[in-house]
């Protein structure tokens, strides 16, 4: 069983207000090699083989500006925009309403390097493992993590932290985003965890899938591939979307 042409939704979360990029407004806006952050994205999802739909949440009040930037990247009939929510599991949930097809592609607006490629991968591997249940991107890490405590409330402590253990790195990726699901099964945890209160706490998807026992697959996906949070990602996405479209 394959991902037809045109067969899975991407949902793009950009209703974020971009607070930490300190930029005085939403991040989706955020002028980046030439386009708004958004644009890129929307893009590499039109672009995309498996993808058919598109649907957007954007910061509250600012549908019609989301709409006109997703637009001006391809055909509008494929592109719906809707209000996201407190947060990005919110925003999230609320766009599952309006996906109509079996397989949806969550992907976050502040990941601009992605490629179409990788939104065909997750979809085409999720289609083809009948056993599981969520395909995300995700790279190595490259780093040595440490554990500062073992509870929330170590770090919370006065005092500067104090390291508690060094994590085995091979066992270690940092996830990313396009991540696939089966539309209906995200449905179901989204709701259950809407009941039970802990999805407005999810970082990402796949914890609520991992969280209801489910089989979440990693993908391996260029670090590249960051997500743009601070004023030096935004330099270096910059310069690396300039790069490429010198090529
Ligand atoms: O805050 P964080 O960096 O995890 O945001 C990841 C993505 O989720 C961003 O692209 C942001 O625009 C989006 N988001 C959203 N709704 C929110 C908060 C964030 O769609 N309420």
């Amino acid at each position: 069983m394959g991902v037809g042409p045109a067969h899975a939704t991407a949902v793009i979360a950009a209703a974020g207000s971009g607070e930490r990029l300190g930029a005085g407004g939403p991040k989706a806006f955020v002028p980046l090699a030439g386009r708004p952050l958004l644009a890129w994205s929307v893009r590499a999802a039109l672009a995309a083989e498996t993808v058919g739909a598109i649907v957007i949440t954007a910061p509250p009040g600012r549908e019609a500006e989301c709409w006109r930037v997703a637009a001006a990247e391809g055909p509008s009939a494929e592109i719906t925009v809707l209000a996201g929510g407190l947060t990005r599991a919110d925003s999230v949930r609320a766009a599952l309403a309006a996906v109509s097809t079996g397989i949806v592609l969550v992907h976050d607006a502040a990941r601009p390097l992605v490629e179409p490629d990788l939104f065909d991968a997750v979809a085409r591997r999720l289609a083809n493992e009948a056993g599981a249940d969520a395909v995300i991107a995700a790279a190595p890490i490259v780093d040595t993590v440490k554990r500062a405590g073992t509870r929330r409330a170590d770090i919370d402590a006065a005092g500067p932290p104090i390291v508690a253990g060094t994590e085995d790195r091979e066992l270690l990726w940092v996830a990313q985003t396009p991540q696939a699901f089966r539309a209906e099964r995200l449905r179901e945890v989204q709701h259950r965890a809407e009941a039970d209160g802990s999805l407005a706490a999810a970082t990402d998807e796949a914890a609520l899938i991992e969280g209801a026992g489910g089989r979440v697959l990693l993908e391996p996906a260029p670090a590249q591939n960051f997500k743009v949070t601070t004023g030096t990602d935004l330099r270096a996405a910059e310069a690396l979307l300039a790069a490429r479209d010198r090529v």
